[in-house]
């Protein structure tokens, strides 16, 4: 905060017009005057120069202009220490606003700077040598010693522990084993790895993260909208109330002109929205700040304010319920037709996909046509040629002589493998279902959230995760567009949808829902199409990010009723002629550092729920 006063024009120059002021009060005579006018000078500097601009470039007259005509006319009735205190406050609240800014974007920029500029790369002869982050490449080879930060997204080659609090929020280390991805920023708690970079620097989820909440940042709730295109309006009823309001006392009431104007100039201080203006925007920024650093990224103020307002949340399974970890636990397929199998799912990046190419990978496949294009049909699976690959139900009507159909089981995923119209085989897999994501759903019902699973997967997998988890309801065999279909339909009866997903097939869903919310392991598609990104994948996170929407919402509130009660309150005593102008300067602009306070305290909230998760739960396998 005090850098910021140090370092930048507009601190300066409060600062400046604060040491003013004081002179003024303690300084004598002509003095003081002359303190209290530089005072004003250097005070209403930056706020002259936005009422400048706004009023004339793009003809909006703000909050800005009010105050510098009040100051101005406090100093031509020789008010000039009420126009200086007007100013210092409301330059001061100005400063806190962009504290909150700074807040949200720093929080997480601090972090930044922790991620390392240089990393040890392993060359081919053995040798390390130090190469900056930016010139990483794919594959490159980095070495990470015991204790050090991690300098860029990769796969780790033997086993340790990594703090992941710079991401997650959460510091009790994470057990990571060879082939788990680790992220730029996060801290080597175990003993040294060799890293493969799999990101290049531009790319890892660190700064995307950064790169999103920037975005963010420029994209205000509806509540700050609302209050942009009001202030507006209220400012130019201000600037013509006021007038008529003085020249009313002089004609109507026989008041002396300088008491008539002295009478406006309290009611121009006081019937400025100043802490209306203020009420939304530090809030939802600190409210945003806040769930980044909690692992939770909210795209811009309009979705932060959205997410108290869900009705319903749609769930995709694999990847967002279940961990998308896949292992073949059983198969049968031709000798000749399982290299096709295995070369079209290299091209494919679900998970089911992954597991099929790790079980295989001591495979041969030079014998295959590499130049025939593979197909994958998202949420369905893959054909080359004659040979298809993917859900049971794509298989209606193909001649099954072996009855692979008959394997689809509750306990296992199964995929079929048909050559022509004859199903030739099938692999049948196991994914574990993630144990936050039992407790999140819990806690969603209890807030009374309806929340559905909807899956790509059979009827009976559908069954069993949906009873293990306990959602409400489940719709098994969903392409995208059902998945579509389903939000449509509740959209259509009046009701708020969420969606949370991770994959290609979940991204239109995502984009239908009012609040889309990708897991951060998923596709980039997914988490480019939400407005939500989960960034370590934990729905506990999610449901945190609710309530502190819910927080921010009640805050909102708060501040508008207190802002217009304030505002209603001075102006009536106002005109019963209670209030003088050094009384109105106080409570008006206290208001206004009151609401901008009440916002910032949504930096301070904390996850309770980190603390309380039960540790080691065994997840059930399906
Ligand atoms: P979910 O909706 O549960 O995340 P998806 O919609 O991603 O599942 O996939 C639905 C089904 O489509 C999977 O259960 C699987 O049977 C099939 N499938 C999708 N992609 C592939 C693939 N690359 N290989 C084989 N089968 C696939
Ligand atoms: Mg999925």
């Amino acid at each position: 905060m005090f850098t910021y006063l140090r370092t930048t024009r507009p601190g300066q120059f409060l600062v400046i017009g604060i040491l003013f002021t004081i002179l003024g009060f303690v300084a004598g005579g002509i003095y003081s005057r002359l303190a209290f006018y530089a005072a004003i000078f250097f005070l209403g500097f930056f706020a002259a120069k936005q009422a400048m601009v706004e009023t004339v470039t793009s003809k909006s007259p703000n909050v800005d202009l009010l105050m510098i005509l009040a100051a101005l006319g406090a100093v031509v009735i020789n008010y000039e220490s009420e126009g200086a205190m007007l100013l210092l406050i409301f330059a001061g609240a100005e400063f806190l606003e962009n504290f909150a800014t700074d807040k949200s974007t720093n929080a997480i920029k601090e972090l930044m700077a922790h991620v390392p500029s240089v990393a040890q790369v392993l060359q081919a002869n053995g040798e390390v040598v130090e190469v900056p982050t930016e010139e990483l490449k794919i594959g490159d080879i980095a070495v990470v010693s015991k204790g050090a930060q991690i300098p860029i997204d990769g796969l780790i080659d033997r086993k340790t522990q990594i703090n992941e609090a710079a991401l997650t929020g959460e510091s009790l280390p994470v057990e990571k084993t060879e082939g788990d991805e680790v992220f730029a920023g996060t801290l080597n708690e175990g003993n040294a790895f060799h890293l493969t970079v799999n990101k290049t620097s531009d790319q890892t989820v660190f700064s995307n993260i950064i790169r999103m909440v920037e975005e963010a940042q420029s994209r205000p709730s509806k509540i700050s909208k609302f209050i942009d295109r009001f202030e507006k309006q209220y400012v130019i009823g201000v600037l013509i109330a006021v007038p008529l309001f003085i020249f009313a006392l002089y004609f109507f009431s026989n008041f002396a002109f300088e008491d008539a104007f002295y009478r406006g100039m309290v009611l121009l201080t006081v019937a400025s929205p100043c802490a209306l203006v203020a009420s939304a925007t530090p809030a939802t920024l600190s409210a945003i700040s806040n769930g980044a650093k909690n692992g939770v990224l909210v795209k811009g103020g309009a979705a932060m304010e959205a997410l108290a307002t869900m009705e319903i949340l749609y769930s995709d399974k694999t990847g967002t319920l279940t961990f998308g970890d896949f292992q073949v636990m059983e198969y049968q397929i031709p000798e000749s037709v399982l290299p096709e199998v295995v070369f079209m799912e290299q091209q494919s990046t679900h998970p089911i996909a992954r597991a099929i190419v790790q079980q295989f990978s001591d495979l041969k496949l030079d014998g295959i046509d590499q130049t025939e294009p593979v197909e994958e049909i998202p949420g369905s699976g893959l054909k080359k040629g004659a040979i298809k690959v993917g859900k049971p139900s794509a298989f209606d009507g193909f001649h099954d002589e072996h009855q692979y159909r008959s394997k689809t089981t509750e306990d296992h995923t199964t995929v079929l493998v048909a050559e022509g119209q004859n199903i030739v085989g099938y692999i049948a897999l196991s994914d574990q279902i993630r144990p936050e994501a039992i407790e999140a759903v819990d806690g969603f019902q209890e807030e009374g959230i309806q929340v559905e699973l909807l899956t790509g997967d059979n009827q009976a997998v559908a069954e069993k995760v949906a009873g293990e988890v306990g959602v409400d309801a489940f719709a098994a065999a969903c392409l995208p567009e059902d998945k579509i279909n389903f939000i449509l339909r509740s959209q259509e009866d009046g009701q708020v949808v969420g969606m949370v997903g991770d994959g290609i097939n979940d991204a239109p869903a995502l984009a239908t829902a009012d609040i889309g919310v990708a897991m951060g392991s998923g596709s980039s598609v997914a988490m480019e199409s939400a407005d939500v990104v989960i960034v370590k994948n934990d729905l506990m996170k999610l449901l945190y990010s609710y309530r502190l929407s819910h927080r921010l919402n009640t805050i909102i509130k708060q501040n508008v009723v207190f802002a217009v009660g304030v505002i209603v309150v001075l102006i009536v005593l106002n005109l019963l002629g209670y209030l003088d102008l050094p009384a109105g300067v106080v409570f008006h602009e206290g208001s206004t550092i009151l609401v901008i306070l009440n916002g910032l305290r949504l930096l301070r909230m904390e996850d309770k729920s980190a603390a309380a998760q039960p540790a080691g739960e065994k997840p059930v396998q399906i």
